[in-house]
């Protein structure tokens, strides 16, 4: 399995774009920044797309990669919960703001083939076995994914996340995390609110998967915001060096293979 990240920070900016991911060239792990590292016709590749939830720098994109799909005629497994769905078709994909894909053209062959996502209830992408996870310390629902490959090796993606976390590492397996940091420590208690990750924070919950687990996953960072990025990358080395491991940046570019 090869992830290639597409947008790895929380604002969209010159140098960085808001969440997403793109596995095998294939399967899109949101779609926030999606668009801004493919040309047309890496983007015409595009065939399944995971959501974690609604927030609009986690589904940005979702218009144009429909667009594509759209004109060349071929329909885009989407998996998602309900609610995810449900919010798109109300406020995005309603026909008004832009095309509704999970009806349109066709409403037996849709351009957006909606999967229902529920937590703990694997499903089948590909090669992979995918099992949902209900993330609830963030203000809305939302659904991370465990991707596990033949070979049994298993990335997990948090979705956006405050502190907290800890209460999924019994239901996972990590060899690979990618999780969020949006702010540095001085924002902690504002992190704490808006469900959102500080270094000093991110540490704390890693520290919690070292006491289970005796062992901690290769770790990966991504959702920062820009504005703060210096210092969030400061204070991760510190967090690198209270753990002993190092904590990478799931910044535009980097591959991650397993
Ligand atoms: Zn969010
Ligand atoms: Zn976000």
């Amino acid at each position: 399995m090869r992830l290639l990240v597409l947008g790895g920070h929380q604002v969209a900016t010159i140098d960085g774009g808001p969440t997403g991911f793109l596995i095998d060239d294939h399967i899109a792990i949101d779609a926030g920044g999606t668009t801004r590292g493919l040309n047309i016709h890496e983007q015409a590749r595009i065939d399944t797309i995971l959501l974690t939830h609604h927030h609009f720098d986690h589904i940005r994109d979702l218009p144009m990669i429909g667009l594509v799909a759209l004109d060349l005629g071929r329909q885009i497994d989407i998996h998602c919960s309900d609610l995810v769905k449900d919010i798109l078709e109300a406020h995005i994909l309603n026909g008004s703001i832009w095309i509704n894909f999970f009806t349109w053209l066709n409403p037996v062959e849709p351009t957006f083939r909606h999967h229902r996502v529920d937590p703990g209830k694997r499903f089948r992408v590909g090669p992979y076995d995918v099992l949902p996870i209900d993330n609830r310390h963030h203000p809305v629902p939302v659904t991370g994914y465990e991707i596990c490959t033949p070979e049994n090796r298993r990335l997990l993606y948090t979705g956006d996340t405050g502190p907290g976390i800890r209460d999924i590492w019994g239901l996972v397996n990590p060899d690979v995390l990618i999780t969020e940091v949006t702010w540095p420590n001085d924002k902690r208690d504002l992190a704490g609110m808006a469900g959102h990750m500080t270094p000093e924070l991110l540490a704390d919950e890693l520290e919690a998967f070292r006491a289970e687990k005796s062992r901690l996953p290769d770790v990966y960072v991504c959702h920062v915001n820009q504005y703060y990025g210096d210092t969030v990358a400061r204070e991760l080395v510190e967090a690198s060096a209270r753990l002993g491991i190092p904590i990478r940046h799931a910044s535009e570019g980097v591959e991650i293979v397993l």
